[in-house]
């Protein structure tokens, strides 16, 4: 075996890397059947392999405090424990994605669901009666079949990382590698839910009577689905329309939407695409896909805003970077990207001159959109206080489903099913970098107003400022530095607050 040094694991990592995404876009984007990821990971054993972890470990731990060797050194260390706890747990999670492709729900009334399909099935399910009845042969499936799954690599995946002896325990290994302190993080979500919570309640409980006529002790998680849908408003947000529009918007924001033909749209109908719009950066930034089965609607507006943002971001990703720096980092930064671009589904003047909502329904679209917004950051505080507990190993895990039914229910108003206890989670942590996004994404949206007003996504010098000093950055910074560059020296939920509140009275 020939020797292995930091340069070499770069250029096999990054080898790896666009191996992994390259197959993962063929297969997501039906030009393959199924992504065969094991001879990947047989092909680059070495970059994931016992020397590399040595390797990098040693370079984390040498390295001092402060300098570029340690900002490297935390990326690649991060990365190369993510990828060998991915690797054992490659074979759970193509069983994983084979069941969900093929489960069906049978509901009592004889109705024949795809798994995959539910979510959208139930939201579009207006009877009250049959939405809770098809929600409940959901639960029971889940509970018989997906949660065992879920539970056993939650559990694989916390021995995992445990083992390697980095902290004493999950969540501090988690806080050592990242640099992220989950007990201020879960501090912050805490005093969240109760400083919105009297603006939640009152608000909710009009809506949920005016909208779906039941009272807020009834309220099940099935209704918020049913709530969001917003049918409503789907004649505003064509589909036909969609790519050009908001390729439309991007140019007027200065800036090109292929970032130069490095980003290719692949909108094409395709057998086994799917049908949520998803980025997959394939070589950064030199190839990036952006791929999408234009359907139309709010949410489909949303998701492919959202995807844009991220193809932006790694389309103008600094070539001359190293391959931690534009394949690494904090994803907190590409999702706030990702949310500073979806968030223009909530900003007004953005949806008079890019949606057909008009001057008469953007008002209450508006409010619904905050009423969405806090419900969501809602979730997601209770969600992130959750998994800091199941990660924490202070609860068993036979207790945990009615943890997880009391943080979620009481911060959502809507009332959950322990079947989803482990199969609502974002494994390692991904909700923090979730909320740290949302947070990030509203520094940055006010640092924008003030550099280009409040129709900065059509200002021509908006564009350029953000490929300079954004996306050209990779994720080189962690999102505390950047919130630190914007004048912010510390993350909070503070303006998104205000913003919520500026939405529910619009
Ligand atoms: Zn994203």
């Amino acid at each position: 075996m020939s020797y292995l040094d930091l340069q070499r694991l770069r250029a096999e990592g990054q080898a790896f890397m666009e191996a992994i995404s390259r197959e993962s876009y063929l297969a997501y984007a039906g030009h393959k059947k199924t992504a065969e990821l094991q001879p990947i990971y047989q092909q680059y054993d070495r970059v994931l392999g016992p020397e590399a972890l040595e390797l990098t470990l040693d370079a984390f731990r040498s390295a001092a405090e402060g300098t570029e060797e340690k900002r490297s050194a935390r990326l690649l260390l991060e990365w190369e424990i993510e990828s060998q706890a991915a690797k054992p747990l490659a074979a759970l999670d193509e069983r994983e994605i084979a069941w969900e492709n093929t489960a069906v729900i049978r509901s009592p009334d004889g109705q024949v669901v795809q798994y995959q399909a539910a979510p959208i099935e139930i939201a579009n399910t207006r009877d009250r009666a049959a939405r809770l009845a098809l929600d409940a042969a959901r639960a029971k499936l889940v509970k018989n079949e997906h949660a065992p799954m879920r539970l056993e690599r939650l559990q694989r995946e916390k021995d995992y990382i445990e083992s390697l002896g980095i902290g004493r325990d999950y969540n501090s290994s988690f806080e050592a590698m990242t640099g992220i302190s989950l007990e201020n993080l879960a501090d912050n979500c805490d005093r969240f839910l109760r400083d919105t919570k009297s603006m939640w309640d009152d608000t909710l409980r009009g809506v949920l009577r005016s909208s779906l006529g039941i009272k807020p002790s009834e309220a099940k998680r099935s209704d918020a689905l049913a709530l969001f849908r917003a049918s409503e408003y789907d004649d505003a947000f064509p589909g036909r329309e969609m790519e050009a529009t908001i390729r439309r918007q991007v140019t007027e924001m200065g800036i090109d939407p292929t970032a130069n033909g490095r980003i290719t749209f692949d909108v094409g109908e395709r057998e086994g695409k799917r049908s949520r719009a998803f980025c997959s950066p394939v070589r950064v930034p030199e190839e990036v896909y952006l791929v999408l089965r234009p359907h139309g609607g709010q949410s489909d507006y949303n998701t492919f805003l959202h995807e844009l943002g991220h193809a932006l971001h790694f389309g103008y990703a600094s070539p001359d970077y190293s391959f931690e720096f534009r394949w690494l980092g904090d994803n907190s930064v590409t999702e706030s990207y990702a949310m500073l671009f979806d968030h223009r589904m909530q900003d007004r003047g953005w949806l008079l001159r890019y949606s057909k909502l008009g001057t008469n329904h953007v008002q209450k679209f508006l409010r619904t959109a905050g009423l969405e917004e806090l419900h969501y950051l809602r979730r997601y505080c209770a969600k992130l206080m959750y998994e800091r507990m199941l990660y924490s190993g202070d609860v068993p895990w036979s207790e945990l489903p009615d943890l997880y039914v009391s943080l979620l229910s009481s911060a959502t108003g809507f009332e959950y099913d322990p079947a989803d206890a482990f199969v609502d989670v974002d494994p390692g942590f991904y909700s923090a970098r979730y909320l740290r996004a949302w947070q990030l994404q509203s520094i940055l949206n006010e640092e924008l107003t003030s550099r280009f007003d409040v129709d900065w996504f059509r200002n021509p010098s908006a564009g350029p400022w953000m490929v300079g000093e954004l996306f050209s950055r990779g994720q080189r910074e962690n999102a505390e530095e950047i919130a630190a560059r914007a004048g912010t020296n510390k993350l909070s939920f503070k303006p998104l607050i205000r913003k919520i509140e500026g939405l529910l009275e619009a």
